[in-house]
């Protein structure tokens, strides 16, 4: 029992404890970055638990991502004991769905041993059905096409309910191919996308094939089809707590409504300002209009961060508010100012990671650990340079979703091999085995399949099994001799594995009758040991997981799982996880620097952060730079991105070039929207000081001279330019004059609750910068 560390509440302040001790019915904890809502939700988990004598089956915690579910289940673990900890199911939306959907797969229409597809399998769809409608890619492109389902699931639209929208609602439709044209620069047409998004999901479905949004769509109208499903979960699940809330879509958002209608014991808790997923259909707006659509919703708020040093907390407060669309929210530390934030400019990419790499260096000298330390970026192209450096100093790191593994080619492979036996109708896996090891059945023997069996309505499978042992005359007679020992194998396979039971057995069949060793050796010489690596992995996999699945308690209704089952579920784990990449760590050793995306760092914490590629078009990123809205979630990007430190922030940029033009890039206007008195720009004091301050003087003359305009922001454009006060209009590179400090230049203004803040760089250089409140200047 001493495992057990009993959840303290007297280590809870006040608003944590009312918010973890909450009643029953609905309740939102609103608050921001590193005040605990994530411990209020682990808290008040052990709390049902313990104190309230909720069953533990009965409690659905939900999160954002598999990492972070993992790190909540070992916090409830240490409060209540692995136990009792073990049927709480602590889940993302899609593990959630899958897992239930397995179950339900007949009442929803599907298999059990249906597909997951992922993005490359749902792009090679899209691409042979705007073939076969005859779309030119000019007119619709696979990518906008995919995307533009994407949205339309996110907003648990079938195809009928997405036609009757396009025609109940002309305006959206017209309204969303503005934003479309504005955001991508391209026209679509609402009634085409419809016609492919039907054939899709049809062809999808005869496949016995989910995407990622699926799983949520499909979900969701089998719990509003199907009474008794509904009524069976909602027995099971009665009390239900989503972490990261402001992030969650429509979609989500209707399925857990619907889940919790009937006791509405939903506890939600999120953070507006941390929305970074609007293109994934979520809205800073859900959080604050949750108490309007729930009744009886009570409000926690909380505001004290725990998390972060002082100058953490202001350079985060300071940045967010010049977001217009937010609700107003205070949060404060207690903690000291700590040490001030360190900013470096870089000349390229190449010594940005080189000074990164020494500023960790030089820490690990002072007995700092390496996996204090966390690395963000904006896009994982970034990553590149960052690795390169890091290898070559051989100094250890782990860095998240850069390949999957299950997307590494040679496991791709395996697993479509796996997954076609299970589902005999998958076209995206028969695509990628049927002349992988080559069989002699090219590109061109593949469009004949293709074609002959859309002309007989037959699976590529069950057609091609028709050709090679049916007899049938076709242009492909002539390649199938190659194929035939693969079909013969195939059957082997799948008689097997419903005899045997076993899908690791089955694996070691495939990769020896395939003979895929000796295939990896002549395709991949140079990487050939990585890569078989990786194929015994994915064996220790499978093998691992058949250990687990004998006590699996998720289970509920204790059916003896088939192979299939088994199989299909471990695949559907593989995809739904992402499996970081570890370098030049010793075996057993946690200590490595972690890098990662800034989405990805949600809801994580590191004693010290370093924010990489800090310019214009990076962060923000490019294809924000025309949208207010889209400015705004970057700036909320960039809040994430500082709140996750602790003591200490480094940002650091480069001259990049450009995406559009090759020109250098600008410094990002996040920096100048933290407050000059808690940077320190020592490290720019080298023997390069006048590049250097030339670098930080371009944004003086982006002030001065020709204020940079950003298209479309207006808002931002009204304050760059003045803002009028007491009757006196302040203008950016407008000179003013301070009784002690003298004459000087304003470079930003600010509103603040005080009147504006102005930014002034005086003329004496003794005095330098400073930003004042705008009552103790006057024009001069
Ligand atoms: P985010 O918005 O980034 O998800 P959060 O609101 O979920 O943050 P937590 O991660 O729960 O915040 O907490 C931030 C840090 O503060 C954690 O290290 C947590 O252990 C600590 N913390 C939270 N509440 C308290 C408290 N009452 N006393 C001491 N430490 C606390
Ligand atoms: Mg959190």
């Amino acid at each position: 029992h001493n495992e057990i560390e009993t959840p303290d509440l007297s280590l809870l302040n006040k608003a944590q404890f009312d918010a973890c001790t909450h009643n029953e019915g609905p309740a939102v904890v609103y608050a921001g970055a590193g005040s605990g809502k994530t411990r209020v939700i682990c808290c008040r988990i052990a709390w049902l638990i313990l104190n309230q004598g909720v069953p533990p089956s009965s409690i659905l915690a939900v999160t954002f991502t598999n990492k972070a579910a993992k790190e909540m289940k070992e916090r409830i673990e240490k409060y209540i004991g692995a136990q009792k900890a073990k049927n709480i199911i602590v889940s993302t939306f899609h593990a959630f769905c899958a897992r239930f959907l397995r179950i339900y797969s007949h009442e929803a229409g599907y298999n059990p041993g249906f597909s997951i597809y992922d993005d490359n399998d749902q792009k090679s769809l899209l691409k042979d059905i705007l073939k076969q409608l005859n779309v030119p890619d000019k007119l619709l492109s696979v990518n906008t096409v995919k995307s533009k389902i994407d949205k339309i699931k996110n907003q648990g639209l079938t195809p009928e309910e997405y036609l009757q929208d396009i025609k109940n609602n002309q305006d959206y439709s017209l309204k969303e191919q503005k934003y479309q044209l504005r955001q991508f620069g391209e026209h679509y047409d609402p009634e085409l996308i419809q016609k492919v998004y039907a054939m899709y999901q049809r062809l999808m479905k005869q496949q016995n094939a989910m995407d990622f949004n699926d799983l949520l769509l499909v979900m969701f109208k089998l719990l509003e089809n199907s009474p008794h499903v509904l009524e069976s979960l909602q027995n099971r699940f009665r009390y239900f707590l989503i972490d990261e809330f402001q992030d969650t879509n429509p979609i989500q958002f209707k399925l857990v409504s619907l889940l919790s209608s009937k006791t509405k014991n939903l506890f939600i808790v999120g953070d507006d300002d941390q929305s970074i997923y609007s293109w994934r259909g979520a809205e800073p707006s859900f959080i604050l209009n949750f108490h309007k659509e729930h009744e009886n919703t009570k409000v926690y708020k909380l505001e004290e961060n725990y998390r972060s040093s002082n100058t953490i907390i202001s350079a985060a407060t300071s940045v967010i508010k010049n977001n217009y669309k937010r609700a107003d929210k205070s949060l404060y530390t207690k903690k000291t100012n700590g040490i001030k934030i360190k900013f470096k400019s870089c000349e390229d990419a190449f010594s940005e990671s080189k000074y990164i790499a020494n500023e960790i260096y030089s820490a690990i000298q002072n007995e700092e650990k390496f996996s204090d330390f966390c690395i963000l970026y904006r896009t994982n192209a970034q990553s590149r340079s960052l690795e390169d450096e890091l290898r070559r100093r051989m100094m250890p790191y782990i860095i998240y979703g850069s390949v999957r593994f299950y997307e590494r080619a040679e496991i791709k492979i395996l697993l479509a091999y796996l997954k076609l036996i299970i589902n005999t109708t998958d076209e995206a896996s028969f695509q990628k085995v049927i002349n992988t090891p080559r069989r002699g059945f090219g590109d061109k023997a593949l469009q004949n399949l293709k074609d002959l069996s859309i002309q007989r309505k037959e699976t590529l499978l069950k057609t091609l099994n028709e050709v090679v042992f049916g007899g049938i005359e076709n242009d492909i007679t002539r390649s199938i001799s190659g194929v035939k020992e693969f079909m013969m194998s195939y059957q082997k396979w799948r008689s097997n594995l419903d005899s045997h039971n076993k899908p690791s057995q089955i694996l070691a069949e495939i990769i020896s009758d395939i003979k895929f060793e000796a295939y990896l050796k002549t395709t991949h010489p140079e990487d050939f040991d990585e890569r078989w690596l990786n194929v015994i992995e994915l064996k220790n996999a499978i093998v691992e997981f058949e250990h687990i699945q004998i006590d699996d308690e998720f289970n509920f209704e204790n059916k003896i799982q088939t192979g299939i089952e088994k199989l299909s579920k471990f695949i559907e784990q593989a995809m739904l996880t992402v499996e970081p990449t570890v370098v030049n760590v010793q075996q057993g050793n946690a200590n490595a620097i972690t890098l990662m995306t800034i989405h990805s760092a949600k809801g994580l914490e590191f004693p010290k952060v370093i924010i990489a590629g800090l310019e214009e078009g990076v962060l923000p990123h490019q294809n924000s730079l025309d949208s207010p809205e889209a400015i705004e979630e970057e700036r909320r990007l960039m809040y994430v991105a500082i709140t996750r430190a602790k003591e200490k922030l480094i940002l650091t940029n480069c001259k990049r070039n450009r995406f559009k033009d090759f020109l250098p890039a600008q410094e990002s206007r996040f920096i100048s929207e933290i407050p000059f008195e808690v940077i320190d720009y020592a490290d720019n004091q080298n023997k390069n000081i006048k590049k250097e301050f030339g670098k930080i003087n371009t944004i003086e003359q982006k002030f001065v001279d020709k204020p940079r305009i950003f298209k479309g922001d207006d808002l931002l454009k009204q304050e760059m330019n003045s803002t009028q006060n007491d009757g006196v209009t302040w203008r950016k590179g407008q000179r003013v004059k301070h009784k002690v400090f003298g004459d000087g230049i304003i470079r930003e203004i600010e509103k603040s609750s005080q009147g504006y803040r102005l930014k002034i760089k005086f003329e004496k250089s003794s005095i330098g910068e400073k930003t004042l409140i705008h009552t103790y200047v006057q024009p001069a």
